[in-house]
């Protein structure tokens, strides 16, 4: 019988170390150790329990008896009620027995009804019989428990190194599933941290960055409830800043006290790159004392979690907001793994919040810009306004004293004439500048034919070529280059070019017009042999006022404006215009407009 015993007992054995080998299902090896204690050692009830994070050990496998399974199973336990047990235990080895004579606590798990037998060496029903499961390092993982000894008697030494060996295969068993546990934990947090860095990396806007990484960040790192503030200057107060809360249907809101006492945990935590654990059993962090860590926990057990960590969000030397984290006692306390997962989403939202304030100050600069902008074209338009009505009156008034004037001052009266025309002409750029610029009149397209433009323009500019002793030629158009836009503005930018190209060329040389598509755009191009303009110039052309420090184009008459409306009618039309030139050999430049589909 005994023999018959062994030998069952070896063959178990082995299936069971070869099963703990392949790397199965803890749950499943867990039973199989269960089983094997109760059909290969021989005892009634076999009952593995496994110690959880947060220090309660929790039955997880109970073979034998099923009404012991029924009780026991998925029952917890402090640890510390073990440890008060193995305080009054004989030392069997690696097991320990407490027999019921010793026992200190009374009995609380599951008691058989059996007649212990007579003798010094019966087993008694309170008797307890535990081998510690360990990890490999020592670190106790769980504990596997036995009752009803099949003999009725304690277990003598066979019967003990066998019960050892079970319980060394299911402290591999316990240490594997653990090892598994931690490589899927660093999965999740590694998963939760890309997430983080990706939305914290991606998008500008903090609101958005902080709506985006909460949800995350609760999954991440396994917390019940995560609040997040970040503080939008230096040294705002603790409750200000922004802030949220997720899940959002969490109502509890922290009041400034508790706020107030986070974000010293997290100034103090961003200094030492760490996190502030608030728990029940550890050491409060430096910045708070008992009490106050006390009163944060009633706090967060008012919705149900008894743990806090405190993750410092920052930048640099800066501390610029924190994460409150809450977690719930069975989910146990925040793994070293998670901690430094914590600290890194925390570094990945400060950069965030850096970025955000750049973009924030960035756009309230570009829209102060846009209002200056607008301020001014208000300005000028008013202003020009307002000249033109006394320059018509002074202009009548020169006329009507002129008929008049003795015979010597008609030079006088001819050069106050020739600066009205100028102002007049300022005036009238100005006026057309600041419509050009007005988003209130947006283009009023139709169907233009860019070659009839060009043609007309090329006629009435022949007259003033011809004074100047240039030669105007207009290669041959094309059938219809259509364009969609304002024909008297697209008319404006190509006299504008063309009186530009006449202006600044010498007599005898030549102004070269071609109209042409390519496809998709529309090219007006004026070519002229004349001043040329440098490349310290060009790159100021189309600006405002522009004009080139070069003597000889100074000598013309100009007011600056010419190429700015170029450029703002070319835009207007979503084209542009663009120039290629070189100093003392002549200009070309190009109006390119996007053709239209629809016939002029
Ligand atoms: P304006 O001709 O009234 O001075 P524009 O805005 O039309 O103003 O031109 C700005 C400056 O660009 C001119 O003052 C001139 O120096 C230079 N420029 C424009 N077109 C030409 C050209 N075809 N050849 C040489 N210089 C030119």
């Amino acid at each position: 019988m005994a023999t018959e015993r062994a030998s069952a007992s070896l063959h178990h054995l082995h299936r069971l170390m070869c099963e703990v080998n392949a790397d199965h299902d803890p749950e499943s090896v867990l039973r199989l150790v269960a089983d094997g204690v109760v059909d290969g050692v021989g005892f009634g009830v076999a009952a593995i329990s496994y110690l959880r994070p947060d220090r309660m050990l929790e039955v997880v496998a109970v073979s034998g008896s099923s009404q012991a399974s029924d009780q026991l199973l998925g029952r917890r336990r402090p640890l510390a009620e073990l440890d008060e047990e193995f305080a009054v235990a004989e030392t069997w080895g690696t097991l320990r027995f407490v027999a019921a004579e010793a026992a200190s606590l009374p009995a609380t798990g599951w008691v058989p009804e059996v007649d212990p037998l007579d003798g010094p060496d019966a087993w008694q029903p309170e008797d307890l019989l535990f081998a510690p499961l360990c990890a490999s390092t020592g670190e106790l993982l769980g504990v596997l428990s036995v009752d009803l000894p099949e003999d009725g008697r304690r277990p003598g030494r066979d019967q003990r190194e066998l019960l050892e060996m079970y319980a060394v295969q299911a402290g591999i068993a316990l240490d594997n599933a653990r090892k598994h546990r931690q490589l899927e934990e660093q999965v999740r947090l590694a998963d939760g941290v890309r997430s983080v860095h990706h939305a914290a990396t991606s998008l500008l806007e903090l609101g958005h960055v902080i709506d985006t990484c909460l949800a995350p960040i609760v999954a991440g790192l396994r917390c019940d409830a995560a609040w997040l503030r970040v503080f939008e200057g230096q040294g705002e107060l603790p409750g200000r800043g922004r802030g949220a809360i997720h899940p959002p249907e969490r109502t509890l809101v922290p009041p400034d006290r508790i706020l107030a006492m986070a974000w010293r945990v997290a100034l103090a935590c961003w200094q030492a790159q760490s996190v502030g654990i608030l728990a029940p059993d550890a050491l409060p962090p430096e910045a708070l004392s008992a009490e106050e860590v006390a009163e944060v926990l009633r706090f967060i057990a008012r919705a149900g979690s008894n743990y806090v960590a405190v993750v410092p969000v920052g930048a640099g030397s800066d501390c610029l907001g924190y994460m409150v984290l809450s977690r719930r006692l069975e989910d146990g306390p925040w793994t070293d793994l998670e901690e430094a997962a914590g600290l890194e989403i925390g570094r990945d939202l400060g950069r965030a919040v850096l970025h955000a304030r750049l973009f924030e100050r960035e756009q309230r600069l570009v829209a102060e810009l846009g209002e200056l902008d607008a301020y001014k074209s208000e300005l000028l338009a008013t202003v020009s306004h307002e000249l033109k009505n006394p320059l018509s009156a002074v202009l009548g008034y020169v006329e009507l004293l002129e008929d008049d004037s003795a015979p010597g001052q008609a030079h006088e009266y001819r050069a106050i004439r020739r600066n009205v025309g100028r102002m007049t002409r300022l005036v009238d750029d100005l006026l057309l500048l600041s419509r050009l610029a007005n988003p209130a009149q947006p283009v009023r397209g139709e169907p233009v034919d860019l070659g009839g433009i060009v043609r007309v323009v090329v006629d009435d500019m022949s007259v003033q070529a011809s004074q100047r002793q240039i030669d105007l030629h207009l290669a041959p158009v094309p059938a219809t280059i259509c364009v969609d836009g304002e024909a008297s503005d697209l008319e404006r930018a190509v006299v504008n070019l063309l009186s530009n190209a006449v202006k600044y060329s010498p007599p005898g040389s030549r102004v070269h017009v071609t109209v042409r598509s390519d496809g998709a755009t529309g090219l007006v191009e004026v070519r002229d042999q004349g001043l040329g303009i440098s490349v310290a110039d060009q790159a100021e052309l189309f600006g405002e006022f522009f004009r080139s420090a070069d003597p000889l184009a100074r000598a013309e008459p100009g007011t600056g404006l010419g190429l700015s409306i170029v450029k703002r009618i070319a835009e207007r039309h979503r084209g542009r215009v663009d120039v290629a030139s070189e100093l003392g050999r002549g200009s070309t430049f190009t109006l390119a407009l996007p053709l239209t589909t629809q016939s002029c």
